[in-house]
């Protein structure tokens, strides 16, 4: 016997018949002789509808309503999927974030958790209960009910597993993890396992399917995670420690990410404390800064080039004009029509020539790479967003087939 904790995403429950479908899967799996402990988002557009509504009716909402507003769409899910289970003769109890005391800080719509209250799970489970928990959802110090961001439920059904000590199956509308996005390379192939350190350097790739701190989360606490479909009975992918099998491999996945714009503050003065000045206005202001280029010229002069979220471009932007005037910088340039393209694996701590052999396909292709960065496991490359889907695919083929 197991102890499994289960979670369904947004479209997994965007009906009463795929809700249905849930309560069966799971009562399958308690057949099978496991307890299960399910997780559940609320039901596909539901939060985005909540957020919309906020929106309409403040021009700037205060946090602490958003988030009582934004979680009420789990509340909705859980009791209905514990409805179907008992429907079908099961047993189930479902409970909101406060109820099993999933703590967190107070960064409301950003929260962390700090601890859950296993007691009460287990006391359910004992008594054959499903036990179905609200994802996204938590309640800080004050009793304030907090939302952990977008994408949240995966982090929920995480932090449980782990207080748990259980595995994790996350159920979604694919069916396990790529080697590229299948949309841009048709030739992608589902992988059956990958370290945490690869998906989150792959998270252009993963984000969309895993947010990020389930990821982080599960690395700390070595929770395997399982990428499923909660609409048929494939293995799905599962995100584990490295292991020796993993090295062997050169390249795990490629992937393009759009989200990223690129400043140049060009001519600086070469000084002591030029960096520093710009980059801690730019965190004062939390923006995250990615990739960072600074590049020294014959006379005495440097250019600095980095990234930051699109989103984020014209605040930085104001920022870097701002610093640049003090620090004296002859001209800021930006565009926001690029794309990081990024080789990731484990195997290429102990392969060479794996960034030669990236930067000839790049020119094969008679793409411009704009910037480049490395990391133990990952190459990335700033090109024109146009030549980002080409960049992929001819990535892929190189080392992935
Ligand atoms: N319902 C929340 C959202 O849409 C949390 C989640 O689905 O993971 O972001
Ligand atoms: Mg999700």
């Amino acid at each position: 016997m197991a102890l499994i904790v289960q979670k369904f995403g947004g479209t997994s429950v965007g009906d009463v018949d795929r809700i249905r479908n849930v309560a069966k899967r799971v009562l399958k799996t308690q057949a099978q002789g496991h307890q299960v402990v399910v997780v559940v988002s609320a039901m596909a557009g539901e939060t985005n509808r909540l957020v919309d509504l906020a929106n309409k009716i403040s021009r700037d909402p205060d946090s602490r309503e958003y988030d009582q507003l934004v979680s009420t769409g789990e509340q909705v899910t859980i009791a209905l999927l514990a409805l179907a289970i008992q429907d079908l003769g099961g047993k189930a109890r479902s409970f909101l974030g406060h109820q099993v005391r999933i703590t967190t800080d107070s960064a409301f719509a950003k929260a962390r958790i700090k601890s859950i209250d296993a007691s009460i799970i287990h006391e359910e489970l004992a008594k054959g209960c499903v036990v179905v928990n609200a994802g996204f959802q938590g309640i800080d110090p004050d009793g304030n009910i907090t939302t952990l961001g977008r994408g949240g439920s995966d982090t929920t059904a995480v932090a449980i597993a782990a207080a748990l000590k259980a595995e994790c199956e996350i159920y979604t509308d694919v069916d396990g993890i790529y080697t590229a996005d299948p949309r841009i390379v048709p030739e992608a192939k589902k992988l059956d396992k990958i370290s945490y350190e690869e998906m989150l350097e792959l998270a252009s790739l993963g984000a969309k399917v895993l947010q990020i701190r389930s990821v982080e989360m599960a690395m700390k606490f070595k929770v395997p995670l399982w990428v499923k479909t909660s609409f048929s009975d494939a293995e799905g992918t599962v995100v584990i420690q490295e292991d020796q099998d993993m090295e062997k491999i050169v390249v795990s996945g490629v992937s393009a990410d759009k989200n990223e714009a690129k400043i140049a503050v060009r001519r600086l003065a070469d000084r002591p404390g030029i960096a520093s000045q710009l980059f801690e206005s730019l965190a004062a202001s939390n923006i995250n800064v990615d990739m960072i280029i600074q590049n020294l010229s014959a006379d005495g002069f440097t250019d600095l080039t980095f990234t930051v979220p699109k989103a984020d471009l014209k605040g930085a932007l104001r920022i870097a004009e701002g610093v640049g005037k003090e620090i004296g910088a002859q001209k800021i340039e930006s565009d926001d029509k690029i794309a990081k393209v990024s080789i990731v694996g484990v195997g290429m701590r102990s392969h060479s020539g794996v960034a030669a052999k990236m930067f000839t396909a790049l020119a094969k292709e008679k793409i411009n790479i704009q910037m480049i960065s490395t990391s133990e496991i990952k190459i990335s490359v700033v090109v024109d967003e146009k030549e980002a889907d080409k960049a992929v695919r001819a990535l892929h083929k190189v080392f992935i087939g």
